[in-house]
């Protein structure tokens, strides 16, 4: 049976490192400040702003939130952006995805100062992820890797497969690891034999959003499975893209769905915060 990895755990970890760094930098007089835009009632989107809520108050940040009605138009929102960008307190801006159809996401993304996007998903931040010279890195993606890190896996020279290809999971994923020298495949939809393609890996990220749909004989014997998916299914439990019991019986190491990838999100999220901060002082 795999080693369990705990990303509960290791995002407490990260946050109480971040908690320590914000005590810090109050007393040199930098307050960081996290402004979370949601539009609408989703009711996904209104947990995870909630929670995003919770862990400003945990590490010490000043949390903005602008919860703004499903019929805001995007002239709207791109105005309540641009104030955001100008904002001294403001050190970072998120805005909770998925917007409402009427409003075009990348227009809204790309109206974020690049040295305010935590998220990583401007063009400009995916750029600098790119060539390997980033100060933000997406947030997802980011915990996998402290996750790979905290489990004492060195990525150099294993065989990296990442099911999805999402701008914000599977690609970033893919560069974060070829930048950990990993030798990285990602596999889609069209990608053919695909449990030949999983079966080969090392270390198998799993962001698909099919709940259970890497089962334990599409792994290899002693391999690293993290799983990104996030499923609720009917009977409103949790499930990963991974079905766990057959999955554990031949990993080395495995996240479980919930309390493995979700937590880590939120910690990065917090870092990056932390790294805007410090970033826009020294401007
Ligand atoms: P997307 O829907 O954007 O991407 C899914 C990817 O899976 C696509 O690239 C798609 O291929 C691929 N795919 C779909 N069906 C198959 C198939 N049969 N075989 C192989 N590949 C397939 O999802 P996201 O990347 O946004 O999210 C993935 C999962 O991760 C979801 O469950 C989501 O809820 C979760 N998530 C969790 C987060 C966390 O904090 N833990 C954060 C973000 C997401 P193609 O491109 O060809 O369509």
């Amino acid at each position: 049976m795999g080693q369990i990895i705990d990303g509960k755990a290791v995002s407490a970890k990260v946050k109480e490192e971040i908690r320590l760094e914000t005590e810090k930098l109050k007393e040199q007089g930098i307050e960081i400040g996290l402004a979370v835009v949601i539009v609408g009632d989703d009711p996904a989107s209104q947990v995870y702003v909630r929670n995003k809520e919770k862990a400003c108050e945990t590490v010490g940040f000043n949390s903005f939130k602008y919860a703004l009605p499903a019929e805001t138009t995007e002239e709207e929102l791109l105005n309540v952006v641009k104030e955001l960008n100008e904002d001294k307190n403001v050190n970072g801006i998120l805005v909770q995805l998925p917007l409402p159809k009427h409003i075009d996401e990348k227009t809204i993304i790309n109206a974020i100062a690049p040295n305010k996007d935590v998220d990583a998903f401007h063009p400009v931040n995916v750029g600098k992820i790119m060539v390997g010279n980033y100060d933000f890195v997406p947030c997802t993606p980011a915990g996998v890797m402290e996750l790979i890190k905290e489990s004492g896996i060195d990525v150099s020279g294993k065989e990296c497969v990442i099911v999805g290809r999402s701008n914000i999971v599977g690609k970033p994923q893919a560069m974060l690891l070829l930048h950990q020298n990993g030798t990285v495949t990602i596999c889609h939809s069209k990608t053919k034999n695909l449990a030949e393609k999983t079966k080969n890996a090392d270390i198998l990220v799993a962001a698909v959003g099919i709940p259970n749909f890497i089962k334990g004989d599409m792994i290899k014997e002693g391999a690293v499975v993290i799983d990104v998916g996030i499923n609720r299914l009917e009977n409103k439990k949790l499930c990963g893209d991974v079905e766990f019991e057959s999955a554990e019986k031949v990993a080395g190491a495995i996240t479980p769905v919930p309390g493995g990838v979700g937590p880590m999100t939120i910690a990065m999220l917090m870092k990056n915060t932390v790294k805007a901060a410090i970033l826009n002082k020294s401007k």
